[in-house]
Order: C-alpha cells, then sequence, then structure tokens
C-alpha cells in the first residue's frame, strides 16, 4: 500500500516534470534569428511549436490556447550575439594562372590552362571586346577560374600599365576593363652641374630626358657646350604617374632652376597640357614659348645632329614634338596662311606669315582641316592640322620651324612669338606661380632626395 502510494507520488511527480521540461522546451527554443526581428516582438510559431513537439505527451497540453498569451508576455534573454561573419557560400572553383611566354599565342596558353576549343574561342572573343589582343606582350598574366567540373567561369588578363581585363562566364558573358587609378608623385633635386647636363643627371639617378627638356628651354639662351663649365647648381622639380611600382606616363618636369655665371634661369613649365612654358632670368619674364602642341615633348632640338634616317650629321632646321597620330597643332602666332600642300620631306605642311619677314612651318601633318585655305587670317592657338608622320619622318611627329628673311632660326629664341601674343603681359599672372613653386620644391627637397633612395639611382 505505502509502496503504491510511493509509486503513485513519483509517477504524479514524473508527470509534473514531463510538463515542466515540455513548458522549458518551449522557453529555450532557440532565439530568433537576429535579422528576423527585434527579440522583445518576437514570438515563436505556433505551428513550428506543435511541429517539433508532435507526438510528445504535453503535445496536448501546449495546444491549448491559454497558454499562448503566456509565451507572449515572456520576454525572453537577450540571444547571443549572432553577428559573426557567416562564411561564404560559394562553389568550389579551380584557378590556373599562366603567363604568356615569347613566341606564344594566347591560344596556346589558354590550351596549357585546359580550356576546351570551344571555350578558348569564347575566352578570345570575351577579352577583344575591350583589348586589342594584338597588343599581348610576353610577361602579360592570364588567370583562368572554372569550377571544378571545368565549366569555364572567369578569366582575368593582366596587361601594360596595371590594367585588367575580365571576362565572366555566367548564363552571359561580360567583360569590363579595370583600370587602376594612377598616382602623381612629385620629386626634387637639388644637384650640381659635372661634365654635361646628361652626365649630371645620370649620376643623381634623375630621368635623362630632361635633358632634351632643359635643351628646348635655354638652348637659345645658353650654351650648355661653352657656358657650362662645371659647379653650375641645377634644380629639377618634376612628377611622375605610377600604378604601384610601374611609371605608366613619361615623366615631366614642372620647375627648373639654372645658375649660370651669377644668373639664375627659372623654368615654369604648363600645369596641364595647355598654356605656354616660361623662362624666367633673375626674377624677370625672359621668354614665354608659345606651344604648337599641347603637352608634347620635345624630341629633337635646333641644331646640328645625326639625321634619325640618313645616318649623317645634318643641320636640324627646327624643333620636333613627338605626339601621337591625330594629336591637333596649333598656329604659334597671329598671321596669314602663305601655302598649304606637300613639300617633299616636309610631307604635307601648312605655313603661316606673320608680317613680312617671318614665318612658321608645321610639316608632316597628318591632315588639315577643309576649311582651312590660303590667305586666311590666323590668331594664335586656332587649329591647323593633325599630327602626322607624312614625308621623311621615323614616326608621328610635327617638325616646326621658324624662319627670318627666307632662313631657319632657332624657334626658342624667336622672341617675336612670345610678344606677337601678348605674353609679356602676363608677368603678373607668373610672379604668384613662381612664389609657389619655389616653396613647394623647397618642401619637397627635404622629403625627396634622390641621392640617398638606391630606388631611384
Ligand atoms: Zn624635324
Amino acid at each position: 500500500m505505502k509502496l503504491g502510494l510511493v509509486a503513485a507520488f513519483a509517477i504524479g511527480t514524473g508527470f509534473a516534470l514531463a510538463l515542466v521540461l515540455g513548458f522549458q522546451t518551449i522557453w529555450n527554443k532557440p532565439p530568433a534569428p537576429q535579422a528576423i526581428a527585434r527579440v522583445a516582438d518576437w514570438q515563436p510559431s505556433q505551428m513550428q511549436i506543435l511541429g517539433s513537439l508532435d507526438k510528445s505527451p504535453s503535445s496536448v497540453f501546449v495546444e491549448t490556447v491559454e497558454l499562448a498569451p503566456v509565451l507572449r508576455d515572456y520576454d525572453p534573454p537577450t540571444p547571443p550575439d549572432l553577428n559573426i561573419a557567416l562564411p561564404q557560400i560559394a562553389p568550389p572553383t579551380l584557378i590556373w594562372s599562366g603567363e604568356i611566354s615569347a613566341g606564344e599565342t594566347l591560344d596556346a596558353l589558354l590550351s596549357k590552362a585546359g580550356l576546351s576549343a570551344r571555350d578558348r574561342a569564347e575566352v578570345a572573343l570575351a577579352l577583344e571586346a575591350e583589348y586589342d589582343l594584338r597588343r599581348l606582350k610576353p610577361g602579360y598574366r592570364l588567370e583562368v577560374e572554372t569550377s571544378t567540373l571545368g565549366a569555364l567561369q572567369r578569366v582575368v588578363l593582366s596587361v601594360e600599365a596595371g590594367v585588367q581585363i575580365e571576362a565572366v562566364f555566367l548564363d552571359r558573358i561580360t567583360t569590363r576593363r579595370i583600370t587602376p587609378e594612377p598616382e602623381l608623385i612629385e620629386h626634387a633635386a637639388d644637384t650640381t652641374v659635372q661634365t654635361s647636363i646628361s652626365a649630371t643627371l645620370a649620376s643623381a639617378g634623375i630621368p635623362a630626358r630632361f635633358a632634351v627638356d632643359l635643351a628646348e628651354m635655354l638652348g637659345g639662351t645658353v650654351d650648355f657646350r661653352r657656358d657650362l663649365k662645371g659647379g653650375e647648381r641645377l634644380q629639377l622639380m618634376w612628377r611622375e604617374t605610377m600604378v604601384g611600382d610601374e611609371m605608366i606616363a613619361q615623366p615631366s618636369l614642372s620647375f627648373a632652376t639654372l645658375t649660370v655665371d651669377e644668373s639664375i634661369y627659372e623654368i615654369i613649365w604648363p600645369e596641364d597640357d595647355s598654356g605656354n612654358a616660361t623662362i624666367m632670368i633673375d626674377g624677370e619674364l625672359l621668354r614665354v614659348f608659345a606651344q604648337p602642341v599641347n603637352g608634347a615633348r620635345l624630341s629633337s632640338v635646333y641644331g646640328n645632329r645625326r639625321h634619325p634616317i640618313y645616318g649623317d650629321i645634318r643641320m636640324h632646321t627646327g624643333v620636333d614634338f613627338a605626339a601621337p597620330r591625330g594629336t591637333p597643332v596649333y598656329a604659334t602666332a597671329p598671321g596669314r596662311i602663305s601655302y598649304i600642300g606637300q613639300r617633299g620631306g616636309y610631307g604635307l605642311v601648312v605655313e603661316i606669315a606673320h608680317g613680312s619677314d617671318t614665318m612658321t612651318l608645321y610639316s608632316h601633318l597628318d591632315s588639315v582641316p577643309n576649311e582651312l585655305s590660303v590667305g586666311q587670317r590666323l590668331s594664335a592657338g586656332d587649329n591647323i592640322g593633325r599630327v602626322g608622320s607624312t614625308g621623311t619622318a621615323t614616326g608621328p611627329n610635327l617638325h616646326y620651324e621658324v624662319r627670318v628673311d627666307g632662313r631657319p632660326t632657332n624657334p626658342m629664341t624667336e622672341d617675336f612669338l612670345a610678344s606677337a601674343e601678348g605674353q609679356i603681359d602676363k608677368r603678373a599672372d607668373i610672379l604668384p606661380r613662381l612664389e609657389s613653386l619655389r616653396a613647394q620644391f623647397t618642401a619637397l627637397l627635404d622629403l625627396d632626395d634622390p641621392h640617398s633612395n638606391p630606388e631611384r639611382l
């Protein structure tokens, strides 16, 4: 009897316990994912509870309507922080990468990556949408991404100047060009002229091409061979356009000073592709150079030189500006067109008369605007044609000449071009710029000493 009571009690307790456990099951339901709701608003779905407790002894109890309000009023504990980055669920892929070697075709490289002929053709077609594949060079990298089943997914071609061509092969093929953001880096150097300007630049780790830029600006004023005896102070400030460690454009001078026989020459290059270069002497304006091609580099100066095609020493009667074919060419001073047409080795030429004794000549032109005609009046800066390589030329360039009384003269010393444009009046504008360039140079020099930077050597 006693035993029976105990047993009944035990069963009763067990049943009650089971009920409590039933509750606990409900209360301990894992918290809702954070994304679903704020915890205070959250209530478990009835359907889910019934489902999960189905066939358990307490399921009947849970089904009762009375229980629902209790659950709703219950303020569950703060759930654990679920703000953990979930692993990316991406299907596994295989990545093959290789480099184009000398004489290798894109197709051969894609074969190495294990692509079928059909996929190889598709890749070539996709890449060609954004890149001329004839420009491929040894050393360019290719990355091919395929699924584990071998399905082509993505191709990335890394070409010059940090540019990448990406083709994605999903339901449809998309190709895009990824161009890195270039960085402009300013440099300054303070050196002393040794045997020559070029030797000085070379030993200081400064771009050698600046010797031509300096000759362009000062060649007509300072005789680099006779006037430079060594020991002259040369200061330069320039810009380099970088993508990572790679220089993607030619470095360009912004400011230079050269002290010769107690005279200080200061050269200010235009800030952008437009505008004129200015030369100062002891703080006074010496010359403004009107450029027939904006932003172009002088590739050959006036005077005796070894001819690039004939190989012998010949007088170079003008200055050459190397620029891409099609670059606009401008009149350097106001005048009247005296000739348009072919002139032997000069190719297609435009000649402009400035008064009775002076003329300018623009040659190797690719084209001349249709509306241009002989006798027409022009202002300085009017477009008179486009850079080309007609006549005897090694590549697209403008050969520019200034003739006085029929004889070629050094365009860099022809002051008439500067004064004709009224550039002398711009003196007031150039002084603040000169001040800021001097300050910038001093500040940069403290940061950037090419002598102490072995990477520059
Ligand atoms: Zn020339």
